[in-house]
């Protein structure tokens, strides 16, 4: 979500005349958009701003803004301790991002802007026209979270639950397949708690389905509870949906979880992917581990790991539990960190062997990748499969924004490697 709210910040300041550059030392503004979701981020843009104050030290200090939920949730302070900084902005105030440069621009007065006005912020982005050109672009469809799991900020940063409506994000997506894109990947907190006026996230997947030029639809990140059926069976029914669920489960405790307050048990979990299964058998699953929650015991553990089992995720974010200031679980008494760290590192091994064995079943089949970009200085291309893997091929061809059927000869836990499968009669493999 922050890199396309870094896109639209773009497209916002392209109205002042800014361009980007990838050049640190020549930047008149420099733009730190942060994430909040665990600690040390604020430490992190302490010691990026350190980064451009050492760079600029001889030079004209460029104007220093820091935006994203570090800036909502932490934006008084980061002005007070760090005077380099010129800004803060919070994510529900990307709008007004101009306004700020060229108030800057005129005086030194900080600026404080984080007011959470999400219809005014989309309101004024719909009428900026997107110019993310990527084959594979990013589209943020819905914010904020009602949830409130005990560890997690994003209620606070982000604000409520609140969904773009279809016509405008119809709009966008055209907008986006005219500038090259292929595949759309449909961005909320609560992706599936998408709501405009009774329109679901299904609605919305149907209505981009029929836009010609776009072969690919994802979204994430679901929320166990927010599965519908409707969406259940858009994934029996829309080709164009790929076949990869990113389905947080945290635990494998139905105790832990009540200690989160995630409202779902691990029965309710399991039900929920045999149902999607049986919508589609060729849906695959990845998720989200919280490890070390505080009270979580060797047996809560055990249960995770003997979920992963079950589940064979193809692929598993796995975190330590970091106390986040403002939220419910920060004041509760946490697990050994040492206990913490040899459980994460077992979870990460067992996770590890079940993706490499998932992988190594790919040899030697075919795969359908969309190629999104040539390795630079190389006949090699980049793409992702239909359940978001990474597949690098070499071709004289230019394959970019092409869907191409690929036999994959090998791979490792972050690619695999395939060639161009010529015809399906002599199965031949192009060079
Ligand atoms: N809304 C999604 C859900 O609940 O299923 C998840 C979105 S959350 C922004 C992304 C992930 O960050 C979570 O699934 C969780 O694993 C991780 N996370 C959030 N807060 C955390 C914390 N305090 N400590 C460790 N991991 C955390
Ligand atoms: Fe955070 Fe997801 Fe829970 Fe919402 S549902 S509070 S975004 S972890």
């Amino acid at each position: 979500m922050n890199e396309y709210d870094s896109n639209r910040i773009y497209d916002v300041a392209k109205k002042i005349n800014y361009v980007k550059t990838s050049d640190l030392s020549d930047a008149d503004c420099y733009v730190l958009n942060t994430c909040h979701i665990r600690e040390k981020a604020t430490e992190k843009v302490y010691h990026d701003v350190g980064r451009v104050k050492k760079e600029f030290r001889n030079k004209k200090k460029p104007i220093v803004v820091v935006t994203g939920c570090v800036a909502q949730a932490e934006g008084e302070i980061l002005l007070k301790r760090e005077k380099y900084i010129d800004a803060v902005i919070g994510p529900q105030s990307y709008q007004d991002f101009n306004k700020t440069i060229l108030s800057l621009e005129k005086n030194k007065k900080k600026i404080d802007h984080t007011e959470f006005d999400v219809i005014e912020k989309f309101d004024k982005l719909n009428v900026i026209k997107n110019s993310q050109s990527n084959v594979s672009s990013l589209l943020t469809i819905q914010e904020g979270c009602n949830k409130f799991c005990k560890f997690c900020v994003v209620p606070y940063t982000r604000g409520s639950e609140y969904s773009r409506s279809i016509k405008e994000l119809v709009k966008e997506v055209k907008e986006l397949v005219l500038n090259g894109a292929k595949e759309v990947v449909l961005l909320g907190q609560n992706v599936n708690a998408y709501n405009h006026n009774e329109k679901k996230l299904s609605d919305l997947i149907y209505d981009i389905s029929t836009i010609k030029d776009l072969k690919r639809i994802r979204y994430t990140t679901s929320h166990p509870l927010d599965f519908s059926m409707d969406l259940i069976d858009a994934h029996k029914k829309i080709k164009k949906l790929m076949p990869l669920i990113h389905l947080p489960v945290q635990s494998g405790s139905d105790k832990v979880l009540k200690n989160m307050n995630r409202k779902h048990n691990i029965n309710y979990y399991l039900n929920l992917i045999e149902r999607l299964r049986e919508a589609n058998s060729s849906i695959k699953f990845s998720s989200d581990f919280i490890i070390g929650y505080p009270d979580e015991t060797e047996e809560d553990f055990n249960e995770t790991i003997k979920l992963i089992k079950k589940v064979g995720f193809i692929n598993s974010y796995s975190f330590i539990f970091s106390p986040r200031l403002g939220t419910p679980a920060a004041n509760i008494k946490r697990v050994d960190q040492v206990l913490s760290k040899e459980r994460l590192k077992t979870f990460q091994r067992i996770a590890e062997e079940i993706k490499m064995k998932y992988r190594r079943s790919l040899f030697g089949k075919v795969s359908k990748v969309l190629f999104e970009n040539r390795i630079k200085n190389s006949d090699r291309f980049f793409g992702r499969d239909e359940f978001n893997n990474s597949v690098i091929v070499e071709s004289t061809e230019d394959l970019v924004g092409k869907i191409k059927d690929i036999v994959i000869s090998e791979g490792n836990h972050s690619t695999l490697i395939g060639q161009i499968l010529i015809n399906e009669t002599n199965k031949g493999f192009a060079a």
